[in-house]
């Protein structure tokens, strides 16, 4: 008995061993667990700040601005323009050279391949001597070159960065526009080079992408279905129409399947065959313009006949799907809210216009800090300041534009500076910023503004890092509200980013800066190159001509942005943005959920014609979109919604919400040439 229990304590004794042993590897185990997702946490945010990269930093140095790359200046083209010398002819290996430099161009590259064939056509040749500067660090660009042979040296700030050799490209981003050159490249041995200037390129890209527009609409306007159509409608189509291209004997339609595509023949020749007994019978041939499928377009149908490439064939198609969604296209249609813009315009406020005179307006000053006692500015722009400004008895606060007259003639500006007064002259809308008065001097032109005294966008959005959803669906709706007011003016926006978004002490959301604002014929387009590199459309990019479509590219960037913290389409060097914007590929960081990685693509699709708010509803289709399930809109547009974006607002002086900048004293040259008539 008492050996029994010998042996039952030893038994318990062991066990306990085991089972503190048990425990031990237990908590080892449970502390590496703890450890590895310790670790996980710390890779899968490192991966974020790879991918998503934040641009915050600004806190250690408030007063020091790291806006992105600053707004691209668009420059009139010459509407036709003579070739000063005449085309120099390329031999195979010329061209060969040629295209496999552009291929290997990151940007270059993703340009259409007419495009490419055009480049290819219009370079010249030059030479250098040794030690000869080809561009110059700093300069305005005007051409691009790629090498033929020789050697050159890059250098910047006088710092040597690489070699060029034959088959590289450099200053390519010259041929959008007159950006300013990064770096110096000068030749190291003698140097042959091709060479292209870009008001050549871009007048005459402008004129083949015009004359191909033109030329696509006789070829839609031959067809029995859409002969009826306006030529808007015909536009609208031609923008949601995507290229397509086949090898020799690729079959492109097969006789007997369900058919939901219509097809133009761009280039190649397209054989038609039927099946008889078995065998393939010839019905006919089709070259270019001609058409096929237009039967799927409305209604369900089987082919009835098989189309097969004869060599290669581009063709330009539609799908029965992206069709319905296109057309009808009354334009009036596109916009829902008629009766909703007239109750807009009722209660108009009284504005101040006949009141404000420039001697009653005295600059507002810091009342403490480093600055104490001088005159606040808002804001430093491309092309001015933006001070604060209040009435003699400090009623009342503005905000007023000053910009230099001779800046703005010298960067070629007159005409956006007049459309940005008249445009916003016009404008009565609680969704934009109103303009009060305008004035001049010898050296300056002045618009005072409403104050928006809640700050940028731009600036809280750095400052927290990212927007939680109800306050980007907040931001997101009252651009919405701008933009159909706007559009229905048939006015286009084309700067949208959160540099232009001012908030009101309410926390609503305002657009500012109608610099690139233009107005537009619906079913016209425009060929300047304009925007923000990373807003920018790939139409835009392209050269394919633009209309009110780009702003719903933007706006899809803009949801972007505000729920990530940066844009999809983003790098320091300008040229990678476009490849970026031109590949269209949006990648979604893993805490953006369904419905704003919906809106956003559809608002981010490549072709026009296919994007939300571009579609035949028009705007509704955006403001019906799920990612806005919760948005009243029409308490938002009568003002009665609490705002979201409130708490992003600082109380204290009135300046609080912005950064704050020294007093300008250098004073701008006079300017008399008289374009200012207006103000
Ligand atoms: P850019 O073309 O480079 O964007 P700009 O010279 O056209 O600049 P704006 O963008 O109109 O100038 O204004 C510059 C800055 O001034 C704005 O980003 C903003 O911080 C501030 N600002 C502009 N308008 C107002 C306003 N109505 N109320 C308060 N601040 C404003
Ligand atoms: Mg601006």
């Amino acid at each position: 008995m008492e050996k029994q229990l010998e042996d039952l304590k030893q038994q318990l004794e062991k066990q306990c061993f085991i089972n503190q042993e048990l425990q031990r590897q237990n908590k080892d185990l449970e502390q590496r667990l703890q450890d590895k997702e310790k670790l996980l946490q710390q890779l899968q945010s490192q991966y974020h700040d790879l991918e998503f990269p934040s641009q915050s930093g600004n806190e250690a140095e408030p007063e020091v601005r790291k806006s992105r790359a600053a707004v691209i200046a668009p420059e009139p083209i010459p509407e036709t323009l003579e070739l000063k010398r005449a085309r120099v002819k390329k031999t195979v290996s010329e061209t060969s050279l040629i295209v496999k430099a552009i291929q290997k161009n990151d940007f270059l590259s993703r340009l259409d391949d007419e495009q490419i064939a055009m480049m290819v056509d219009l370079l010249m040749t030059s030479t250098f001597k040794p030690g000869e500067e080809v561009i110059k660090e700093g300069t305005e660009g005007d051409s691009m070159y790629i090498v033929a042979d020789g050697e050159l040296t890059v250098t910047q700030a006088g710092r040597e960065l690489r070699t060029l050799c034959r088959g590289d490209i450099f200053g390519e981003l010259a041929i959008l526009y007159n950006c300013k050159r990064t770096a110096t490249v000068k030749a190291r041995t003698p140097v042959h080079l091709w060479s292209m200037e870009r008001q050549t390129y871009r007048t005459i890209i402008t004129n083949k992408s015009k004359k191909k527009r033109e030329q696509l609409m006789g070829f839609l306007k031959t067809s029995r279905t859409l002969k009826d159509l306006s030529d808007v409608q015909l536009s609208k189509i031609i923008d949601s129409m995507e290229e397509v291209k086949y090898q020799d004997k690729d079959v492109i339609v097969r006789e007997g399947t369900e058919g939901d595509t219509f097809y133009i023949i761009l280039k190649g020749e397209v054989l038609v065959t039927k099946n008889v007994n078995g065998l393939q019978k010839k019905i006919r041939r089709m070259g270019k313009g001609e058409h096929f499928g237009e039967q799927a377009l409305i209604r369900e149908i089987l082919r009835t006949a098989t189309c097969t490439a004869d060599g290669p064939v581009t063709c330009f198609s539609i799908d029965k799907e992206v069709f319905e969604e296109t057309i009808p296209v009354e334009h009036l249609e596109l916009f829902d809210d008629s009766k909703v813009m007239q109750e807009e315009q009722v209660p108009e406020k009284t504005s101040p216009t006949t009141t404000i005179k420039l001697k009653d307006l005295v600059p507002a000053l810091y009342q403490e800090g480093r600055y104490q006692g001088e005159p606040v500015t808002l804001g430093v722009g491309g092309f001015g300041r933006v001070q604060l400004m209040t009435t003699e008895n400090h009623g009342k606060f503005y905000a007023m534009k000053r910009v230099s007259k001779k800046n703005v003639v010298a960067k070629r500006q007159e005409e956006h500076v007049l459309f940005e007064k008249r445009i916003l002259k016009s404008i009565q809308s609680d969704f934009i910023v109103r303009l009060y008065a305008t004035f001049k001097d010898t050296r300056y032109i002045y618009m005072v503004m409403e104050f928006c005294g809640g700050g940028e966008i731009w600036t809280k959005l750095k400052e927290v890092g990212r927007f939680d959803e109800s306050i980007a669906v907040f931001c997101t709706a009252c651009v919405v509200e701008a933009y159909a007011y706007l559009h229905k003016k048939n006015i286009m926006y084309r700067d949208l980013k959160p540099e232009n978004l001012m908030l009101d002490a309410r926390g609503y959301i305002k657009l500012v800066d109608f610099g690139f604002a233009k107005e537009m014929v619906r079913g016209e387009k425009t060929y300047s190159f304009v925007g923000t590199p990373e807003y920018m459309a790939p139409e835009i990019i392209k050269n394919q001509g633009h209309d009110f479509a780009v702003d719903f590219w933007s706006l899809g960037i803009l949801i972007f942005e505000l729920l990530v913290g940066s844009p999809p389409f983003s790098s320091s060097e300008p040229q990678k943005i476009y490849a970026k914007i031109l590949d269209g590929v949006l990648k979604y960081p893993p805490y953006l959920n369904e419905a704003a990685k919906s809106i956003i693509s559809k608002l981010c699709r490549p072709r026009p014609g296919q994007r939300l708010g571009n579609t035949k509803n028009g705007i509704k289709d955006v403001r019906h979109h799920r990612w806005f399930g919760s948005m009243n809109w029409h308490k938002l547009r009568m003002g009665q919604l609490d705002a979201p974006t409130v708490r992003l607002v600082r109380k204290g002086p009135c300046y609080i919400n912005f950064d704050r900048f020294p007093q300008d004293h250098t004073k701008a040259e006079e300017e008399f040439s008289g374009w200012d008539r207006e103000f």
